[in-house]
């Protein structure tokens, strides 16, 4: 493949390096990062992707990762316990068991769902995200340009046909990106940036290079089936509603009308074609589609001062918090939203209130929530708190942001 000819190769030798004893107790714990400032000494200078040892104070084995001298986390950890060869079939192994770790999910008639989530699945700064036969591939450290070609090829011993995108984070990008541009397809091609899936039987599809994150929310896709199954015979506010994945389903589910609010007026577009997609569902036929493109704490006083109220009110905003210093801003971002669904939300109507900030813990979450409801005099009978869908498996604390409350007033 011509764009990739320029990939560099990971060095042969290995850099041995020694930790901190904090460190040597959270990697041992099955902490998958080391920052930098827990590095005690290094055997030689290395660059991006080369393999770094981690050794104990008594010089035994600890832990195996990717190195990467630009990022504050200096080395991703790949395996650690026993010694461990790091090669092809190495990789080829981890995506093979994340593909089989998944297959509850495609036999729910799922074609969009995430392949690889990073640390989750053992391969920390990797994002793999599947849209039928189209995979892109995200990197968020320099690291993985030097083992791409083996991650390529354990895709293709299971998707022998699929297209293959590139996607880059912001930090990768300001690296030296060997001639790789973000969004590039590396392998098949690609008509459109606009690719069709399923998702629990209802058909989307998703901007893959444009689109937040890679196009789609698949974080979300269990609890948007919930929200599916409470519909029935309801009004609906969606707000954050991106490009409908939650809207849709409430449709799907026999919603009476589905209101979309998003700032984001390309969002909106993309959640009415999304219904598009589905109108030979008759639920969804019969389903009045409204969207207001508005910010979504402004959109709600003007609809509470309008004394519209819906039977069902989902809250999904973007990350309020991605630094330590954000998070009590956040929460009070946090307690306004669930004031101002409270205001729009009917009486024995259903809130569901999410939360993907990883930085603001679940249980402060979910005690905001109940105690903003009480002093707004509108408690809340909680029936589901959630986490991601099985594709994000959690394995350390970062790991887990997703936290979502299902209740009724
Ligand atoms: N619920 C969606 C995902 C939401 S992502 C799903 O299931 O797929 C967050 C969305 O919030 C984005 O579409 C973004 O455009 C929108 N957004 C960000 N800030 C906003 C604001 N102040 N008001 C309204 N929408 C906003």
């Amino acid at each position: 493949m011509l764009v990739l000819d320029h990939l560099p190769t990971p060095s042969q030798r290995n850099i041995a390096m020694h930790i901190t004893p904090s460190a040597e107790r959270a990697v041992r714990d099955g902490h998958p990062w080391l920052f930098q400032n827990s590095l005690r000494k290094q055997s030689r200078d290395g660059k991006a992707g080369d393999l770094a040892v981690i050794f104990d104070k008594r010089d035994r084995f600890l832990a195996i990762g990717l190195y990467d001298p630009q990022s504050p986390i200096r080395v991703r950890v790949l395996h650690q316990g026993s010694s461990a060869k790091i090669d092809d079939a190495f990789f080829a192994e981890k995506i093979q068991q994340s593909y089989d770790k998944r297959a509850p999910i495609r036999a729910s008639d799922t074609t969009g769902y995430r392949l690889i989530y990073g640390e989750g699945d053992g391969l920390s700064g990797l994002i793999i995200d599947c849209y039928a036969n189209v995979l892109v591939i995200k990197i968020y450290t320099s690291a993985w340009f030097a083992h791409l070609k083996a991650i390529i090829e354990g895709l293709n011993v299971i998707f022998p046909d699929a297209t293959l995108i590139l996607r880059l984070s912001r930090l990768v990008q300001d690296d030296d990106t060997h001639g790789l541009v973000d969004g590039t397809v590396i392998q098949g091609d690609l008509s459109s940036p606009t690719v069709q899936f399923h998702e629990h039987g209802l058909t989307f599809q998703a901007d893959i290079i444009e689109g937040h994150k890679t196009g789609f929310f698949f974080d979300q896709r269990d609890n948007r089936q919930r929200v599916r199954q409470l519909a029935n015979g309801k009004t609906v506010l969606d707000v954050f509603s991106y490009n409908g994945g939650f809207s849709v389903n409430a449709a799907a589910g026999g919603a009476t009308q589905v209101t979309s609010l998003d700032i984001s007026s390309p969002a909106l577009l993309d959640a009415v074609n999304n219904m598009d997609l589905n109108r030979h569902l008759p639920t969804v036929t019969d389903c009045q589609h409204e969207t207001i493109v508005a910010d979504a704490f402004e959109g709600l006083a003007e609809l509470a001062q309008a004394g519209t109220t819906y039977d069902l009110v989902i809250v999904d905003p973007p990350t309020f918090a991605s630094r330590q210093e954000q998070v009590a801003g956040a929460m009070i971002a946090y307690e306004k939203l669930v004031r101002l669904a409270l205001d729009v939300l009917a009486s024995s109507g259903t809130l569901v209130m999410a939360s993907c900030s990883s930085r603001v813990p679940a249980e402060g979450f979910f005690a905001l929530v109940h105690n903003t409801a009480i002093r707004a005099g509108r408690p809340l009978n909680e029936f589901a708190r959630t986490q991601h869908a099985l594709d994000h498996p959690i394995t350390f604390p970062e790991g887990a942001y997703l936290k979502c409350l299902f209740a009724t007033v």
